[in-house]
């Protein structure tokens, strides 16, 4: 399937005029262009404003410099064990599978991520599951990357052979958008992969927006559903995209109906060049307040924050 990989593309493809062509190129170069036709099929053509488009359109506003950001505004770097192992967290760790994504969110906290350093690909593999091996205290482990269902089915099979083999691991997580951004990507293979994990198993996927889930992603979350794998979404609280009870509602309901749970809504990782996204706090928890008291309590995901180096993420 189609993948468009340039600014000027993608302005044709959705049918826009950018008033500063010349600024979303630049933008386009600090963060490369990455959107999947299945994508793009979902945008209103000619609507700038569109939810789906202002999440990957490359933009001036990513240009403009604020000092609450940062390149690492997670942390991440300073919780690298060993290439691809982030351990941040009580009993968890975090394998950074590949540095690949079907898509690139400009919101991205990891967009300034050293991925070409610190993942588990090739040799690294051995020493990331040595980690996991030395450390009884580790339960769960979590795929992220990049995505991990960019990798192919035999490469996921292989990790979570060495995985499983590891007798102190209950369960599995794994962190991506494809099923949302490529539903196509979850193929037969993909499917008998998940069922045949051994262990416990949750899937977080990620979806900022209703419009985002079409009868297509609803099949692909069916399917998975049909595996055993729990599902969960997580989002991001993004100005001019999701920042209203009305969106937040309608796509929790949509989750639902496709058998996911919605579990957090993160306030923005003040990643430099993001910043145009950011929800201030007091506005995120009167839309919570709201949120709560329109839908039942399971539909109401947990708004909360990421700070560097705390042991868990922050409610608020
Ligand atoms: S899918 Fe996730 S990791 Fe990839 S660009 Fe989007 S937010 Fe970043």
């Amino acid at each position: 399937m189609r993948t468009v990989r340039d600014a000027t593309s993608l302005h044709k493809a959705a049918g826009v005029t950018i008033d500063d062509e010349q600024a979303s190129k630049h933008a386009h170069e600090l963060f490369a262009t990455r959107v999947p036709q299945a994508f793009l099929d979902r945008v209103a053509p000619g609507d700038l404003n569109d939810p789906l488009l202002m999440q990957v359109l490359p933009q001036a506003q990513e240009l403009v410099k604020d000092a609450r950001s940062s390149q690492d505004p997670v942390g991440d770097r300073d919780a690298i064990k060993i290439d691809g192992v982030l351990h941040k967290y009580q009993g968890r760790v975090l394998l950074v599978t590949t540095g690949a994504c079907a898509i690139h969110c400009r919101y991205c906290f990891r967009r300034h991520f050293p991925y070409s350093d610190s993942h588990i690909g090739g040799q690294r593999l051995q020493a990331a599951m040595n980690y996991i091996k030395d450390d009884s205290n580790i339960e769960e482990v979590i795929l992220s990357g990049g995505d991990p269902l960019s990798l192919s089915n035999a490469q996921l099979e292989n990790i979570t052979q060495q995985l499983c083999s590891i007798g102190h691991l209950k369960r599995l997580r794994i962190h991506t958008r494809v099923p949302v951004v490529l539903p196509d990507r979850v193929d037969d293979g993909l499917v008998d992969w998940l069922n045949r994990i051994p262990l416990p198993t949750s899937m977080v996927i990620h979806a900022n927006h209703a419009n985002e889930i079409d009868q297509q992603v609803t099949s692909t979350l069916h399917r998975l559903y049909e595996t055993g794998t729990l599902l969960f979404n997580q989002s991001v609280l993004l100005k001019g995209i999701n920042d209203s009870v009305d969106s937040l509602s309608a796509l929790s309901q949509r989750l639902f109906e496709c058998r996911v749970i919605p579990y957090y809504l993160h306030l923005l990782d003040q990643v430099e060049g993001a910043m145009h996204f950011n929800v201030d706090d007091h506005t995120a928890r009167t839309l919570i307040t709201e949120l709560r008291q329109t839908l039942p309590g399971y539909l109401v995901p947990k708004l909360v924050r990421e700070n560097p180096g705390q042991k868990s993420k922050t409610p608020i």
